[in-house]
């Protein structure tokens, strides 16, 4: 079957790989000169499938309104005369109590579990090289209060399958020695050991040229405009090097997603989230950390890439403004070396700001559109990477008309109808 999939991000070059592997002819469509451009560029570094709470829990409201207009605020809604943003806060809102955060943890960890068992069948087959760590992920608290709050959630993650140890002070250190440097207090922390950590954009590159192998063709330089109709079916994509013809269309645009599936009568809640990024050398090996990190006193995860640390986080609901702002990426190098002091080279920091494509739920959107031909493989939100191997599976698999290794009970968009 000849089949186009839509945006070169780590969704839509994992979608291109399973499509290529089940020996479809698959062209991907890029607006970028090359493929993990965007959001998939320079993220947290985490394929953390164990960690798959969604941020529609409760309190999240509390803490966003005492975070509210400071410009110091991991989590900031600016507010604006924005009906989208209105629209998708009020069901977030709505998804943040707590039978519906167990319900969307659920999902959550539904996909991630098994996109952690795609990514070790692929790496089985292929040789990549992207800086792949598999040391687990420590979660570390700084408040007793919010350690406290989380260890209640464990046992609830546990049984959905999440595999989580919880750790003492002592035992922080002793699992991340740089730890021991920290000036902030560390009341514990919650490790989970099967979780993995590398850098996405290396991944993302590295199994592009596996597809170009498989005969993928990438066009780049070309923007998606809209697309073509016939009863039920899409015939054809518009885009800026004229209309492309296929028998199936994969929508995998992340944070654009939203605005060309208005053309095939979905209106999908995916919202843009800013997000930071700073990557530096590290300065002294003792003082930085081996083991991917996520702090919860600034909302900051970190991540080893060979000789760098990539600390990022910050999520900022202000439309599709990626502009950096000096000082919030500042703020992420200041609040990091807190935890890390003098772990890099704070004069080489290289900042980037990225637009997690976030629906209300941390659900995704996975599954058939309202034509027959069109499957949605979009708004993976803070876990893009983390859900990309088994959802990109299960887009071959609606392809082929196979049924997916795993229920698609409430990933489909049908959700939110
Ligand atoms: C600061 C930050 C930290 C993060 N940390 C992590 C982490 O540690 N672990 C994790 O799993 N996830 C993390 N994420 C989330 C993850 O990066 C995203 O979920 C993921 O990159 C989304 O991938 P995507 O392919 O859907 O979107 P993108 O990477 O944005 O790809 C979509 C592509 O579509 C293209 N496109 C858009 N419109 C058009 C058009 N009209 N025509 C043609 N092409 C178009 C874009 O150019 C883009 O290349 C983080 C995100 C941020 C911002």
């Amino acid at each position: 079957m000849k089949v186009v999939v839509l945006g070169a991000g780590v969704i839509g070059v994992t979608s291109a790989y399973e499509l290529a592997s089940d020996g479809h002819d698959v062209t991907v469509i890029e607006r970028c000169e090359g493929v993990a451009l965007e959001t998939s560029f320079a993220n947290g570094g985490q394929l953390s499938s164990d960690h798959g709470e969604p941020l529609a829990a409760p309190g999240v409201v509390a803490k966003a309104l005492k975070w509210l207009g400071r410009t110091d605020a991991p989590l900031l809604f600016r507010l604006r005369l924005d009906p989208a943003l209105w629209s998708w806060t009020l069901q977030f809102l709505s998804n943040s109590t707590e039978p519906k955060f167990w319900k969307n943890a659920e999902r959550v960890l539904r996909l991630a579990l098994y996109s952690r068992e795609r990514m070790r069948e692929t790496l089985k087959h292929e040789t990549l090289a992207f800086d792949h760590q598999s040391k687990g992920i420590l979660n570390v608290y700084q408040k007793p209060r919010e350690l406290d709050h989380a260890l209640e959630n464990v046992r609830g993650l546990k049984e959905l399958g999440s595999e989580q140890r919880v750790l003492d002070r002592k035992g922080c250190v002793a699992l991340e020695p740089a730890l021991g440097h920290s000036t902030l207090l560390i009341a514990g922390g919650i490790f989970t050991p099967r979780d993995e950590s590398g850098d996405c954009y290396a991944f993302t590159k590295a199994l592009a040229e596996r597809c170009e192998r498989r005969g993928v063709s990438f066009r780049f330089n070309t923007t998606v405009q809209g697309f073509h109709k016939e009863g039920w079916r899409v015939t054809s994509v518009e885009t800026s090097q004229g209309p492309i013809e296929a028998d199936v269309f994969v929508i995998a645009l992340g944070s654009h997603s939203k605005t060309l599936l208005k053309g095939l009568d979905l209106n999908v809640p995916i919202y843009p989230a800013k997000g930071y990024s700073m990557t530096a050398p590290v300065a002294d090996d003792a003082m930085a950390p081996n083991t991917s990190i996520t702090s919860q006193a600034h909302k900051l995860v970190f991540s080893r890439m060979g000789g760098k640390l990539r600390v990022a986080g910050m999520l900022e609901f202000n439309g599709f403004d990626s502009v950096l702002d000096e000082k919030r990426a500042r703020l992420v190098t200041t609040n990091a070396l807190q935890l890390f002091p003098r772990a890099i080279e704070m004069n080489q920091a290289e900042y980037w700001t990225g637009l997690r494509p976030m629906t209300p739920d941390s659900v995704p959107i996975l599954g058939r559109g309202k034509q027959e031909n069109l499957i949605l493989n979009t708004g993976h939100g803070m876990l893009g990477w983390t859900m990309a191997m088994g959802s990109a599976r299960i887009t071959a698999d609606l392809v082929a008309s196979h049924a997916p290794a795993i229920n698609l009970e409430g990933l489909g968009w049908e959700r939110f109808s």
